[in-house]
């Protein structure tokens, strides 16, 4: 009865039956927060990506050597919190070709999910050449980034041992300054991936690299230097063609070149932060400007809700002072479930002296008169933070219980709805990290993941994990 008697600033939620409807109740009553997911919206993100790309290369500018464009649906480090299974099955539901992962483990988790080599191409890229379970991998069909002359060795011993050729993408640092070979290295590198060729253990499949700046286009250096990566990829390709590999496929294009460059689309890009319905950089704009939608929602339920003084100090450090009489709210989570304490707030009255003003990381509250945003007052604790709510609990109607909304799909300011974007401003950090941080503690809850997959699909998820 008492779920009847709370305010949320979340939802309502479409459950698709009374089993989804169970399953969030029982989530509520076990953890004091949740990351809602809409698969719908996952896949609907990827549909935008795959007619992005599916424009630029029916526009004239593919090259006739070369096959249409593919999308690589990135989701590395649990699709960037969302969930690995789920959202990979909602990108390839979308249209995304592909899949991308930073960890082999990852990768074979999808295969051994039942994403088999007919449905999707898997591609893994960060290994230490000593250890990484190459032989695995290669019998999963899972195609491996190579950068390093030890890379090259380890994948070609695996290949022999397990007798079957290695489909490997050969990176290349075009200016990044992270993997990949070095043009001085390069004629070297080519010249041992031919011989592996040659002997039936790799096969070069593609050449690629990544990007360090197409994130700001209206920055006229981070233009010029993005520029210069293109140029220099254009040569690496150049020099593999002359010495004899004939990778199928380039690729190149993270979100930003996928929204912003169609001329280096090539055969397959590799858009992860779009996916999850952002832009990779605020000064892009907002993901609506490019038809994404936000995925997921941060919701939490209020604990200790009371009236204070003024001048009241809150949480350690005493970084904010109650301005008057009000009532505080208490978020339970905090830095050791990914918020960050760099979005605690301080108001001039507190800092100990200091005086420093920072605005906290902001929280939708639905009130009786309506949404409002407050903020993290003081400083975010490690399992909660508190929020000074500007006037009496009583009088907005505000309890125990609520449910609060940290972020979600950011419906416009008049819904008084924060997105991950003003998370990150608040804690100077990026959106990405915002979502990667959130742990375990945060039980993911997948939306309308009946009408996003396919049976065989849904029987791939956690039962309890849908709504
Ligand atoms: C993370 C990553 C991407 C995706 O980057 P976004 O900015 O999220 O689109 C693409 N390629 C590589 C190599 C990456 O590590």
């Amino acid at each position: 009865m008492n779920g009847l008697m709370t305010l949320t600033a979340c939802g309502p939620w479409n459950f698709s039956s009374s089993v989804g409807e169970t399953n969030y109740q029982k989530a509520l009553s076990e953890y004091p927060a949740q990351a809602i997911v809409d698969l719908a919206a996952l896949k609907a993100n990827m549909q935008r990506l795959v007619s992005i790309v599916g424009a630029s290369s029916s526009a004239g500018s593919a090259d006739p050597d070369h096959a249409a464009t593919a999308v690589m649906g990135v989701v590395k480090a649990d699709a960037y919190g969302h969930g690995l299974l789920p959202s990979a099955l909602a990108a390839l539901a979308g249209g995304a070709t592909w899949l991308g992962t930073a960890q082999p483990r990852e990768a074979l988790l999808l295969r051994k999910a039942g994403i088999g080599a007919d449905r999707a191409h898997i591609l893994t890229w960060l290994y230490n050449g000593t250890a990484a379970p190459f032989a695995e991998m290669i019998e999963s069909d899972i195609d491996i980034s190579v950068g390093s002359f030890a890379g090259i060795e380890a994948i070609a011993a695996a290949a022999a041992s397990c007798g079957k050729c290695a489909r490997v993408h050969v990176k290349v640092d075009t200016g990044f300054g992270r993997n990949g070979f070095t043009p001085e290295a390069f004629d070297a590198a080519v010249a041992s991936l031919r011989l592996h060729e040659s002997e039936g253990t790799l096969k070069v499949v593609a050449i690629w690299s990544h990007l360090a700046v197409a994130d700001m286009p209206k920055e006229p250096d981070f233009v010029a230097a993005t520029d210069q990566q293109v140029r220099v990829f254009e040569q690496f390709v150049a020099r593999a063609e002359r010495g004899g590999l004939h990778p199928e496929m380039r690729h190149l294009a993270n979100t930003a070149a996928t929204l912003m460059r169609p001329e280096i689309h090539y055969e397959l890009t590799r858009p992860g932060i779009a996916l999850y319905g952002y832009e990779p950089d605020p000064s892009m704009g907002v993901a609506g400007d490019f038809g994404l939608q936000p995925a997921m929602t941060l919701q939490a339920q209020l604990a200790t809700v009371k009236d204070v003084e003024k001048g009241h100090g809150i949480s350690y450090g005493r970084t904010y002072l109650t301005s008057g009489p009000t009532s505080t709210a208490v978020v339970p989570v905090g830095y050791a479930d990914g918020i960050h304490r760099s979005a605690s707030g301080a108001n001039a009255l507190g800092a100990g002296g200091k005086k420093a003003v920072h605005e906290g990381g902001p929280v939708r509250v639905m009130t009786s008169q309506g949404p409002r945003i407050c903020h993290v007052s003081g400083r975010v604790c490690m399992d909660q933070f508190v929020m000074d709510l500007g006037g009496f609990a009583r009088d907005l109607g505000v309890s125990e219980g609520d449910t609060v909304e940290l972020f979600g799909p950011g419906r416009g300011a008049a819904l008084a709805e924060p997105t991950a974007d003003d998370w990150a401003a608040s804690a100077q950090t990026i959106s990405y990290e915002i979502f990667t941080c959130l742990r375990n503690r945060i039980p993911r809850l997948y939306l309308h993941a009946a009408e996003t997959l396919g049976a065989a699909d849904l029987e791939k998820l956690d039962p309890a994990s849908l709504l």
